[in-house]
């Protein structure tokens, strides 16, 4: 049971720091995914911790390339896995796309821990990179480079929440259309992937299912620069805004 009382001002931020916590402690979270969380509180914090316009446009184009895509793939952290494994699952059957744990900081029991919780949440099917599975992609060190033949490396379209620069970067240069949640509008991951949901993984992946699953799904104009330079103006209104209420 949470001891947040639900009349906190800061009530949803603080439950969804509960999920990470949770996460940490149950062996799926690694302690830097608690410091990056940290990095994205401040960002929804200064976005008003809501789905902006900007950030619904994003969904849209995200649910077209998704349903449109020949082999998509959603890679799952520990950070991902701790805040909405029901989600994932849920995005992957309406999408019919695979699931691959994919972490920055590789570690095997924290891969098992991930795939069980994933499992449990529903999932009939986890990648997981082993010796036979495992392949490599160009442009990193070592141990980050390592993707799964039957998952990432096949896919046309990948979904990396919460992911760092550098492997977007390479998986841009591997020639994958990325479609990143990242609250950081000035991340390289955001600034790198095709299409950017600046907002928190945990309110717009609803939307994004929805989305995908309603009929009326269509191309639209979608253009990511432009999109994160109003994410960021976003940010400068409300920051003046709470500057004139100070
Ligand atoms: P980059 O490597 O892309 O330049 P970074 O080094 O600042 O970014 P990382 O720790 O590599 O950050 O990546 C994690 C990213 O995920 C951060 O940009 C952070 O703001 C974002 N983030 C953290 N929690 C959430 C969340 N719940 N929803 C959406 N984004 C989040
Ligand atoms: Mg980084």
């Amino acid at each position: 049971m949470s001891l947040i009382p639900k009349s906190h001002p800061r009530a949803k931020s603080l439950y969804i720091r509960e999920r990470l916590v949770k996460g940490f402690d149950s062996g799926l979270v690694a302690k830097e995914g608690l410091m990056a969380h940290g990095r994205g509180e401040t960002f929804d914090y200064l976005l008003g911790e809501k789905t902006s316009k900007h950030a619904q446009k994003a969904i849209q184009a995200a649910a077209f390339a998704l349903v449109n895509a020949t082999y998509p793939v959603i890679s799952v952290n520990g950070n991902v896995a701790a805040l909405c494994p029901r989600e994932i699952v849920k995005l992957a059957k309406v999408t019919g796309a695979k699931i691959e744990v994919n972490l920055f900081y590789a570690n095997e029991k924290r891969k098992k821990n991930i795939v069980k919780a994933l499992r449990k949440a529903g999932a009939k099917e986890v990648l997981e990179i082993n010796s036979k599975s495992s392949r490599r992609i160009s442009g990193l060190d070592s141990a980050r480079r390592v993707v799964d033949k039957n998952g990432i490396y096949k896919a046309d379209v990948v979904v990396v929440p919460l992911e760092d620069g550098d492997r977007t970067i390479a998986l841009k240069k591997a020639g994958k259309k990325i479609i990143t949640f990242d609250l950081n509008p000035l991340s390289r991951t955001a600034k790198t992937a095709d299409i950017t949901i600046v907002d928190n993984v945990v309110r717009a992946i609803n939307r994004l299912i929805l989305e995908c699953k309603s009929k009326k799904i269509r191309k639209t104009q979608f253009n990511n620069k432009k999109n994160l330079a109003a994410c960021v103006l976003e940010i400068k209104k409300n920051l003046s805004r709470r500057m004139s209420h100070a």
